[in-house]
């Protein structure tokens, strides 16, 4: 473990202008936290937070990651806030600290391994900022490292195959070849101990064999090169175990079949150098077709280049070469991150402006144009506009920004949607309308019997919910457009005089447009056709008779309306089922005389009697329902009506207003200034009140308040 001299040391050494006094503060604060625990080898706790700080020393990182490294499981493990971690070390530390602290709280609950691609995607969503990755990487490298040592082999398996599918692919995208390549390796040890045992003993077999002549064929690309006048320095391996599995895997080919196990590697001083070793090395042995790449002049989008080719070598084995300039080699092993800091080490004021290779890395992330297929999986900022989220069970759902949990609902399964009757985010209680964010667990609480509000398409923003909840919408509203055309054929038969019978219906009389009679029935309903012109189709003589009776007296048939009683509506008279709606013009409550208008496309409105708008209606008697309201007893939801009030324009009159309302039971709902002058103002007052007499009660006691000048229901 490093001590903390060599560390502060190490890091001044790159970076003169860090904050020694910052960096010493945190690794006393870490060691002071972490106190006696200790990790599954036995070491002290916080030796391995020091080790992640030095991993990530190796990449010249600046003085915050290195502070971030050194506190990262601070606040997941100890009893540090990141309150108190504000306060030491600063806003963009602590910043810095929750990122890697949520990262570190997600877990792979699911076996589903479609689900690594989604993951990949959320990490890199939550690391807005580039460092948070890079301290997340270091943290696994290190966990890796250490992994033998946890004892129970199911967290081993776990933690490693998470490595292999989350980790390991995300080093490769930020352009970290050495450290991808040093978790996989760890993981695969961990995953497929077998097939990575078998392949080292083959490897070892073709070694003893001198088929694997590594320092031979070093020696003779080195004097090709030479004979051409070109410097180099040359070095190869065979390939790593995993990397020979992962082919062996990707192309279902034997391991006898995989002839190029052994790798060169070619550095030279410039890219025309390059392309000169190339074609000596062209020119001195043959290629096999199809497999030169030259991601020189098209580099990956991660800012790795070189050029790749395969050769058949010098004693008949295929061996593939990579060739490259130093500069090249270094960001190929280390990012961009090792790049920059290798072409600015000999000078520390450009050291000093520390994040710079931090936005190069995102500039190169960023402008890769093209549709390459990591260019998707390389942007940081792609995913910015999802989020993700589980269930319980821990399946990921991707769902756009603003998401709540209703389209997570949807996206779960549709019937899950069309029964939602609530939801639990991380173990909470919380509205439907809530917006989700990354990471976040839902419940969805379900009924048998719920169904889906209109309401709720305000607020999904999924074309899956949105189209399931209109669709759904559309099937209510149908059977209660059917239920109510058929209430109101029915009476205006009866009105004219005739019996109904469906009979009259059986076949469709001429002039009837419907094929069906629950069409028909929906028709009328919906108001699209008029009922009293049915009745005259099939009763022609009806037409002379009933031309005189237009609107339906209000208070008739009150026998009627007390045999049709319905305890489940507070209003009486309407079909069970039937879309209500109060009219905003005039808002009715209990205790108004009221009457209902059909209305096309939407049930019925309630109306007051007395309401200017029912005017436009006067010569359309079929749309008139006569209503009233039911009994107190049966009916005790809170409506809300409207007043309007002038009031003083003096302190203290709107809280009078408001006190006086509450006082009296009333609960504000809304409220609205429409006018103001320097001596009252009008303000419109949305009231919850129970009925007519209640609202009565809380007129009276506001017309008894000095600040309020006068005040009466709002009409239209
Ligand atoms: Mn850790």
């Amino acid at each position: 473990m490093m001590r903390q001299f060599e560390l502060v040391e190490k890091v001044v050494s790159y970076d003169p202008s860090a904050d020694e006094a910052s960096l010493n503060r945190a690794y006393v604060y870490a060691m002071k936290m972490h106190g006696s625990q200790t990790r599954a080898s036995g070491d002290p706790y916080y030796s391995h937070p020091v080790e992640v700080a030095g991993i990530l020393t190796e990449l010249k990182l600046d003085a915050g990651s290195i502070i971030t490294a050194l506190l990262h499981d601070t606040v997941e493990d100890t009893e540090a806030t990141l309150e108190e971690i504000e306060k030491l070390f600063g806003h963009e530390i602590a910043r810095l600290v929750d990122g890697v602290t949520k990262l570190t709280r997600l877990e792979l609950t699911s076996d589903d391994s479609k689900q690594a691609e989604n993951f990949r995607k959320l990490v890199l969503a939550m690391s807005q900022d580039i460092r948070v990755l890079l301290v997340k990487l270091a943290d696994r490298l290190h966990n890796m490292r250490t992994l033998h040592f946890i004892k129970k082999q199911e967290k081993r398996q776990r933690i490693a195959a998470e490595t292999l599918e989350i980790y390991a692919p995300l080093a490769e995208r930020i352009g970290i070849a050495a450290w991808r390549e040093e978790l996989q390796d760890l993981a695969f040890r961990e995953v497929h101990t077998e097939a990575r045992e078998s392949i080292v003993s083959r490897l070892k077999q073709l070694r003893e064999d001198g088929q694997s002549a590594v320092d031979t064929i070093i020696r003779d690309l080195t004097d090709c090169l030479l004979e051409g006048a070109l410097t180099s320095d040359v070095s190869g391996r065979e390939k790593s175990p995993y990397s020979i599995w992962d082919k062996m895997k990707r192309k279902a080919v034997e391991f006898e079949q995989l002839s190029d196990i052994m790798a060169f590697r070619v550095l030279v001083d410039d890219t025309t150098a390059c392309y000169q070793a190339l074609g000596l090395l062209h020119a001195a042995y043959p290629l096999v077709p199809g497999r030169f790449k030259d991601y020189i002049s098209v580099p990956k989008p991660n800012g790795y280049q070189s050029l790749h080719t395969v050769l058949i070598g010098p004693s008949g084995h295929r061996i593939e070469v990579q060739i490259r300039t130093r500069d090249m080699h270094d960001t190929a092993e280390f990012g961009v991150a090792a790049h920059w800091s290798y072409k600015d080490g000999g000078d520390p004021r450009q050291i000093g402006e520390s994040l710079h290779w931090v936005r190069q890395l995102l500039d190169i992330l960023e402008n890769t144009a093209g549709a390459d297929e990591f260019l998707e999986h390389t942007k940081l900022d792609l995913y910015q506009d999802m989020v993700f989220c589980f269930t319980p069970k821990g399946d990921l759902h991707s769902l756009p920004r603003g998401a709540t949990p209703i389209d997570f609902a949807y996206s779960v399964h549709s019937e899950i949607g069309n029964r939602t009757v609530g939801a639990r985010i991380n173990g909470r209680h919380k509205p439907l309308r809530t917006v989700l964010e990354n990471g976040d667990q839902i419940e969805i609480q379900t009924a048998k019997n719920a169904k889906p509000s209109p309401t709720w398409e305000s607020y999904a923003v999924t074309g899956k919910a949105k189209a399931c909840i209109r669709r759904f919408i559309r099937q209510e509203k149908r059977q209660e457009f059917m239920e109510l055309g058929k209430a109101i054929l029915e009476r205006t038969f009866r009105q004219g005089g005739y019996s109904y019978s469906e009979k009259a219906f059986n076949p469709m009389p001429d002039g009837i447009k419907s094929e069906k009679l629950d069409d028909l029935y929906a028709q009328i309903g919906e108001g699209l056709t008029s009922a009293v012109e049915v009745l005259h189709t099939v009763h022609p003589e009806a037409k002379n008779k009933h031309k005189a009776e237009k609107v339906v007296p209000i208070g008739r048939a009150r026998e009627q309306r007390k045999k049709a009683k319905d305890d489940a509506l507070p209003i009486q008279g309407l079909i069970p089922g039937m879309a209500v709606h109060y009219a905003g013009c005039c808002h009715p409550i209990p205790g108004d005389q009221i009457v209902g208008i059909v209305i096309s496309g939407k049930g019925v409105t309630i109306h007051r009697s007395d309401c200017d708008m029912l005017q436009q209606f006067a010569d359309q008697p079929d749309r008139w329902i006569e209503v009233s309201w039911g009994s107190a007893k049966d009916d005790t939801a809170h409506r809300v009506s409207r007043l309007q009030a002038t009031l003083a324009n003096l302190p203290g009159a709107l809280g009078s207003l408001t006190t006086v309302i509450g006082r009296n039971g009333g609960n504000i709902s809304d409220l609205k200034f429409t006018n103001r002058t320097t001596d009252f103002f009008d303000v419109l007052i949305d009231v919850e009140v129970e009925d007519i007499k209640h609202l009565t009660n809380i007129i009276a006691a506001l017309r008894a308040t000095p600040a309020v000048n006068s005040v009466d229901r709002a009409r239209g």
